[in-house]
């Protein structure tokens, strides 16, 4: 029995909704698909259409057709994405009541220096731009490192 659903968006189209409480730290599912260099990457007409998650310097994870496509972004995220052993789980960074919506900080994998879209997350705190980890600011940043909720690629660059 699934523990998420997928239900329309106003602006985004579609967002992942929790069916059931997850307690703070709990995986909520894996994130899979293929896995594809940056050049194998097809151009895209516009950045919403980007379901490529960067995953290493030159690495990026494809959609899978399941619900790891969906995940909104969020500036005030309450998920965030685990990398162990070269895979990746999506795991509640705080608790999350059945009915609301998951979201994590897409910038939390982003290290290209050469993308960013407009945010429509809506949070007091919004940056108003999704763009690369190193252009948050440091406390944020820290904050993510230390949640555990930033690939490998990226912290080691921070240790
Ligand atoms: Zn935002």
């Amino acid at each position: 029995m699934s523990s998420l659903i997928l239900k329309d968006h106003p602006l985004l189209g579609k967002t992942v909704v929790a069916l059931r409480n997850f307690r703070n730290g709990e995986e909520i599912m894996e994130f899979s698909g293929p896995q594809v260099k940056e050049e194998e990457i097809p151009a895209l007409q516009k950045p919403e259409d980007d379901r490529y998650l960067q995953i290493g310097r030159d690495l990026y994870l494809g959609a899978s057709g399941g619900f790891d496509d969906f995940f909104n972004h969020s500036c005030c995220p309450n998920a965030g994405l685990v990398e162990k052993d070269g895979r990746f789980f999506l795991t509640a960074i705080e608790e999350i009541p059945a009915g609301e919506e998951i979201l994590w900080d897409y910038s939390t994998y982003m290290d290209e220096r050469d993308w960013e879209m407009d945010c429509l997350c809506g949070e007091k705190i919004c940056r108003g731009v999704i763009r690369d980890f190193c252009f948050l600011p440091e406390a944020l940043r820290n904050k993510y490192l230390h949640l555990g909720i930033v690939p490998k690629f990226i912290a080691d660059q921070y240790r």
